[in-house]
């Protein structure tokens, strides 16, 4: 069957007066039942004819998740919503509140072919994409749970969102469209391990959404370490992309670099990375590691607050990564491996 959360709005409109061959307004009904109401069942839609809704769902599908978990963080009240897809997979996606917005956080791929040392996500392994549907959902899902309009949307959830590529940017266009969630594009991020070819098509696309690069390492040999794609695409590869990204589209790109004590923290790191960033217009975000994988350990505050001014000094822009949710596990990724846990304790 196919999903209508999964077209983006012309196909909507051509599937409701070619294929269906009724009248467009019709399209912009059914567009302001799912994506302004949240309503993911035909039969309740009721400005459609009874014959139309049985129509609908006779051919068409939602999309529909069903929640299997929601922490809300007692300190700064992140949710955390685990889901269970109509394969039977589960994934996640986090609310996080600002004081004058709601950013979504959202999954492309059930687990992660990339596999990162420190992310648990990576390290579950890889099942498969997500469709356009599925990615679009969970915005959906959360804002029919929240009641809240969400504001901005970041591809940060679980999987690597350049090896799904095609339904990715086809889920932006419909987050974005005014008649769909009208997501404002420069509101919307999408962060990459780094997939050089991916990182141009995105420029040559004409995608306005903002990109992060995970960096994690000025160094090759440390980052094959942390990163194994980084055997294929070196640093070099993926900020030549970035530059090339930057050229076509002017746009300021974001480099994340997750901070690992005794690994990357080093003063060589900071000037290695000032180094490889030289001619590209960044924001650098320290992200202190989250110590769920692997044997990692976040540096010293102290350490950390002189990483960060040494790439100052060298005018870079920089901001350490306000930690949310710390009390609900905020990286991605082990909910779901708690739940699976949990499930075969019970087994
Ligand atoms: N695959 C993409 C996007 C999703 S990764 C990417 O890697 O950019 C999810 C985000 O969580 C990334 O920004 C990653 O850097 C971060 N992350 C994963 N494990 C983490 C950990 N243990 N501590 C802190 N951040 C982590
Ligand atoms: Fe995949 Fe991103 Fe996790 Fe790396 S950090 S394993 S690319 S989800």
């Amino acid at each position: 069957m196919k999903s209508i959360t999964g077209m983006d709005y012309e196909e909507l409109k051509s599937e409701i007066v070619e294929t269906l061959g009724w009248e467009r307004y019709r399209a912009d009904q059914i567009a302001s039942w799912v994506y302004d109401k949240h309503v993911l069942d035909f039969s309740e839609m009721t400005n459609l004819s009874k014959e139309q809704r049985k129509k609908l769902s006779e051919s068409y599908t939602l999309d529909r998740l069903e929640m299997l978990g929601k922490q809300v963080s007692k300190i700064d009240g992140t949710t955390k919503y685990l889901w269970k897809l109509q394969d039977g997979n589960t994934i996640e996606s986090v609310l996080i509140f600002y004081p004058n917005r709601v950013t979504a956080c959202i999954s492309t791929q059930v687990g992660c072919p990339v596999g990162c040392r420190f992310c648990a996500t990576g390290l579950s392994g890889f099942v498969r994409n997500l469709s356009t549907g599925e990615i679009v959902s969970q915005i959906i899902h959360m804002e029919k749970d929240s009641k809240l309009k969400i504001g901005n949307i970041v591809y940060m959830g679980m999987g690597e969102p350049f090896l799904n590529y095609k339904n990715v940017i086809k889920s932006m266009k419909i987050l974005n469209h005014p008649k769909m969630l009208g997501v404002g594009i420069r509101h919307i991020t999408v962060s990459t391990v780094g997939i050089p070819e991916k990182i141009i098509s995105f420029a040559k696309d004409g995608m306005k959404a903002r990109l992060a690069i995970s960096l994690h390492a000025s160094y090759n040999h440390k980052r094959d370490f942390l990163v194994p794609i980084n055997v294929r695409y070196p640093i070099e590869e993926v900020i030549q992309a970035a530059k090339e990204y930057q050229k076509i589209t002017g746009s300021r790109v974001s480099i994340e670099y997750i901070m690992i004590r005794g690994i990357n923290d080093f003063d060589s790191d900071a000037e290695k990375l000032v180094q490889v960033l030289r001619g590209l217009r960044v924001f650098v975000n320290l992200i202190p590691v989250n110590p769920v994988v692997g044997d990692f350990q976040r540096p010293s505050k102290k350490r950390i607050e002189a990483f960060k001014r040494i790439l100052e000094k060298n005018g870079l822009e920089v901001e350490i990564r306000k930690e949310k949710g710390t009390d609900i596990d905020a990286a991605c990724g082990q909910l779901r491996i708690r739940s699976r846990n949990i499930e075969r304790a019970l087994k």
